[in-house]
């Protein structure tokens, strides 16, 4: 849960110096393990367990009863959370101390056993959706597992697209050779590194470092930097090109072996979202495009240029400032206490007792994210902090996610705290909202408001337009395999330019090789249709700080129970109490009346700075 969907604000190489306020904010790994030897311990103790377990309860799924498997389902979510426990102190230590041989061993020794668990406990899964219809329906009803109960009937969902269990194995035994064409598209990218002057004499860079140029002041440097990534994504576009096309036939071919509906299904169905709510968003956001281009012309214009190039996109307008990590801190704790006092006390609690990595150093992986670890471990959260307010609004983000799972998994059994992408990032991004409404009101320089202003539109426009665009890209290139054409480089290149065309119009100029744009988006690889959940969770965070507005009261108690639902009820069942219904041809109304809020704010933080 690490992206906040932007990905031309991907985070460079992490900027390492000792100047940065966040120096020495490490965090404290002893809640989860003391050190690797115990770790190792532990590891082979839950093995042990796992086996147990296993031979005690294969094959009592149907006949245990709903008592019988009740005590089963409890037995396994304390198991599931120490094997989290355990893995995520392997995890979180290889993120920190890339270098260090105990922890690559400690890493490997995780991945093997993470995977020996699975399969042994596997039989659960397989067991309940082997019932029949009745049986399962008349557990279902049962009073003992209501704890467990929507997410065994999400489950049951996919039970006519599941394979012969040997099949399934078969298939399963393919997924080295896939995993392949992951990791070839991946290392062509990591290892791609260009010549490019960004001021300090000629240097090597790699994509995320040319890529952070779009926020330069410079227009020559921005412009030159892109130039330079797109020149250099041409020696790697075959194989791009060759590794989207495999991964994308082999969905394709199994889905027709299951008879899986249609390419977004397992994506919708993983974010519990009804194909034509998604559709009808995805439309009602394509209508909103021109939103997003009057803010392109207000910015030219801001710029003094006759038309934004795409490398001016994220041009910085008004001016940045530093901001310490005492202060960061101070504002998020602020945000979220002023909200409700609880968020603030779960914030203070995970910074007092040192669950938060902030420090950039070497070794230590880029980017943010957020770990819910179990019901008796606070979470965990990583970030780079390098003094920008950009990072203050990051680290807003991610205790969005970590006041989520903190009382999620209070109310709720492990196995129903976690919800899909689509509704996991609405807490993160309601928490980014909050802090950065803070930070403009309380920001006495004019010309920094303009910048957080202007941050935030583009923010929500590369969220929730170019987030949709990624989605309506991929969308083609699933229906032209689909009806046997290949998908190479010029053909994606052609639909590239075309989707995007249609979100920019003649609002900014695309240079000539921007046609490789889709070649460095990971997700398209990992996971098909990823990008749409940010465009959902900021619609609906911004739904939501309508409703907070109009009511706080009424708005907060209802927001605490959201949050404490985890994924125990659908999204529709969620947002309904919150005032959003998914299903209403108006669904999106307030989300856009807020974002047109925003789009026209940072405008007049322009109007009023030209007047100065
Ligand atoms: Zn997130």
């Amino acid at each position: 849960m690490a992206g906040r969907g932007r990905e031309l604000y991907a985070h460079g190489p992490v900027a390492v110096s000792s100047s940065l306020s966040a120096t020495g904010v490490r965090w404290d790994l002893t809640d989860l393990e003391p050190d690797a030897e115990q770790a190792r311990r532990d590891w082979e103790e839950l093995l042990a367990r796992a086996s147990d377990f296993a031979e005690r309860r294969r094959g009592t799924i149907g006949a245990a009863g709903a008592q019988g498997l009740r005590a089963l389902l409890d037995e396994l979510d304390v198991l599931a959370q120490d094997i989290s426990r355990v893995h995520f102190y392997a995890t979180a230590r290889e993120h920190t101390e890339a270098t260090d041989p105990e922890t690559n061993d400690l890493a490997t020794l995780a991945r093997d056993r993470a995977a020996d668990l699975e399969r042994t406990l596997l039989f659960v899964e397989l067991e309940w959706l082997a019932l029949e219809d009745a049986e399962a329906d008349a557990l279902l009803e049962a009073a003992e597992l209501e704890p467990y109960r929507h997410r065994l009937r999400v489950a049951r969902e996919e039970k006519p697209y599941v394979l012969p269990e040997g099949e399934e194995q078969a298939l399963n035994a393919r997924r080295p050779a896939i995993s392949a064409w992951e990791s070839l598209h991946g290392r062509e990218l990591a290892t791609l590194t260009v010549e490019f002057d960004g001021g300090e004499g000629p240097e090597p860079h790699t994509i995320d470092r040319l890529l952070s140029y779009v926020h330069h002041p410079d227009r020559e440097l921005r412009v030159a930097a892109l130039d330079v990534l797109y020149e250099a994504l041409e020696s790697v576009a075959d194989v791009q090109a060759a590794c989207y096309d495999a991964l994308v036939g082999d969905r394709l071919s199994l889905d027709r072996l299951r008879g899986i509906p249609y390419p977004m299904w397992p994506t919708n169905q993983r974010n519990e979202l009804d194909g034509d709510v998604v559709e009808a968003m995805l439309a009602a956001i394509e209508e909103h495009y021109p939103l997003g281009r009057r803010w392109f012309v207000r910015k030219a214009k801001a710029l003094g240029l006759d038309r934004l190039q795409l490398a001016d996109q994220y041009a910085p307008v008004g001016s940045d400032r530093r901001v310490e990590w005492t202060e960061a801190v101070a504002m998020v704790e602020d945000s979220l206490r002023d909200f409700e006092p609880r968020l603030g006390e779960i914030f203070r609690t995970c910074i007092d007792r040192a669950h938060i990595d902030a420090e950039p150093r070497p070794g230590k992986v880029g980017g943010a994210y957020c770990n819910s670890v179990s019901k008796t471990v606070l979470p965990y959260v990583l970030l780079n902090y390098t003094d920008q307010l950009r990072d203050v609004v990051t680290l807003a983000h991610e205790f969005g996610h970590a006041v989520h799972g903190t009382l999620s998994l209070e109310r709720q059994t492990y196995r129903s705290y976690h919800t899909g992408l689509a509704i996991a990032e609405v807490p993160s991004t309601f928490a980014q909202l909050l802090a950065v409404e803070r930070l403009i009101e309380l920001e006495e320089d004019p010309a920094t408001r303009v910048m957080l202003l202007a941050d935030r539109a583009e923010g929500a426009m590369a969220s929730i337009f170019r987030q949709t665009m990624m989605a309506r890209f991929e969308e083609r290139a699933y229906a032209a395999r689909g009806e046997g054409k290949a998908l190479t480089r010029d053909r994606l290149a052609e639909t590239w330019m075309e989707e995007n065309e249609r979100y920019y119009a003649d609002s900014l100029e695309l240079p000539e090789g921007y046609g490789l744009g889709w070649s460095y988006i990971p997700h398209f690889i990992h996971v098909r249709f990823y990008t749409y959940a940010y465009a959902f969770a900021h619609l609906v965070a911004f739904s939501l700080l309508a409703r907070y507005r109009a009511d706080p009261e009424q708005f907060t108690r209802a927001y605490l129970d959201f949050l404490a639902s985890g994924a125990s009820r659908s999204p529709q069942d969620l947002l309904a109490p919150l005032g959003v219904d998914l299903r209403s041809p108006d669904a999106w109304a307030d989300a856009f009346a807020e974002f047109d809020r925003c789009v026209g704010e940072a405008g007049a933080g322009l109007d009023a700075l030209d007047a100065a």
